[in-house]
């Protein structure tokens, strides 16, 4: 065997859950902070554990454009160069590929591309994208897919979806298997239950360690995207691990954990701190707003965090209005460590039976809203 997902608890759909990998064990569900190009940013590996971030994510497309994929093995692969010992997912490049580069062009053999860092073209296939995760060292490899941009018709996202898991079968083969590593189908087909089902389906005759949800967060709204969990979680092996990409907001994660999923990445957290954001438990506030220039209590009270316990809104208003460095790291600190802190949550909720009171209660702390949008964000405290 592989890598290896077990059940520890289940309440509705939402599953409890244990992620054993070649580099240690993770409880789900669980958040990935994202590791970009190497790093958290603005983060040290000791910070990232601290929050008591047990896994992170890595960018292929990224790492292979600079440093380079194989410069990365020489280095001591992502956890020796990033001093991260814990397991890491990285994704396959694709997404990068087509938000990204310039002069993309798709076939059936793969994308070829200008990387958006010095002009240099480079061609990625199901095969390269594997052979570059194997050398980053990847615990987790996702297959190289189409993210079918939204929106789409149901023909264009039936033909995305089979070029996809076309691809899908040539990632399999070209996957070594070794203890504890593991290869991810990704499930697309837009908004479209028929090509959900079709690509599960397709997906799973192949036989994957985990399954991705692909394609969501890219405007559809929160709606859509839960309508999509509901008709395509059920779908997916009991028995395997589930990761919705690039998802999201506190109130997006915990929508998504009551429908079946265990994995979680976002920029949300990270890159939010870099701009003064902060997520807390009574919802988002703008640390940038001159109303906390002269405030001496903490962001959030209840958060254990060096922003929280040693530093006052003022203070922290203040760095990040003058641009210190330290303004955009206290509050990445705290925003990962206010998104640990809310899985750890959700996670003893799910394994005590209360997962409806508690997302009640988060809920009401976010101020009755979705926490999807920002309307309520100052109103906080
Ligand atoms: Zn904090």
């Amino acid at each position: 065997m592989t890598l290896h997902w077990r059940l520890m608890g289940r309440d509705g759909a939402a599953r409890a859950g244990v992620l054993s990998t070649a580099h240690g064990e993770v409880e789900t569900p669980v958040f990935m902070p994202v590791g970009t190009a190497g790093t958290v940013k603005a983060m040290t590996a000791d910070a990232v554990r601290a929050t008591g971030a047990r896994m992170v994510l890595g960018n292929t497309y990224h790492l292979m454009l600079r440093p380079g994929a194989e410069r990365v093995a020489r280095l001591g692969g992502l956890h020796g160069m990033m001093d991260w010992h814990g397991p890491i997912l990285t994704d396959s490049g694709g997404f990068q590929v087509m938000s990204l580069s310039e002069l993309r062009k798709l076939t059936e053999d793969g994308v070829t591309f200008r990387s958006h860092v010095d002009g240099t073209k480079h061609h990625l296939t199901p095969e390269r994208s594997v052979a570059i995760q194997h050398l980053l060292d990847a615990d987790v490899t996702m297959c190289l897919d189409e993210c079918t941009p939204f929106p789409a018709t149901e023909e264009q996202a039936a033909v995305s979806m089979r070029l996809s898991m076309r691809w899908a079968k040539r990632c399999r083969e070209a996957f070594a298997p070794r203890e504890g590593y593991g290869l991810f189908g990704i499930v697309q087909g837009s908004t479209y239950p028929a090509l959900r089902a079709e690509s599960v389906a397709a997906l799973t005759a192949i036989g994957f360690e985990g399954y991705a949800v692909g394609g969501l967060a890219v405007g559809e709204g929160q709606a859509a995207m839960f309508d999509v969990l509901d008709c395509t979680c059920p779908l997916l092996p009991e028995a395997s691990a589930r990761y919705l990409m690039g998802v999201g907001t506190p109130a997006d994660i915990l929508g998504a954990v009551a429908r079946g999923i265990d994995m979680f990445d976002c920029v949300i957290p990270t890159r939010s701190g870099r701009t003064g954001r902060v997520y807390t438990r009574r919802g988002v506030l703008n640390m940038r707003n001159a109303r906390h220039a002269d405030d001496t209590g903490p962001i959030d009270p209840e958060c254990g965090c060096p922003a929280c316990s040693r530093h006052s809104r003022g203070y922290l208003h203040h760095l990040i209005r003058a641009e210190e460095m330290l303004g955009p790291m206290l509050l990445t600190w705290h925003n990962i460590q206010y998104y640990q802190d809310l899985m750890r949550g959700i996670r003893a909720a799910i394994l005590a039976g209360r997962l409806a009171a508690h997302a009640a209660a988060l809920q009401a702390g976010w101020g009755g809203g979705t926490g999807t949008t920002e309307g309520h964000s100052e109103e906080a405290r």
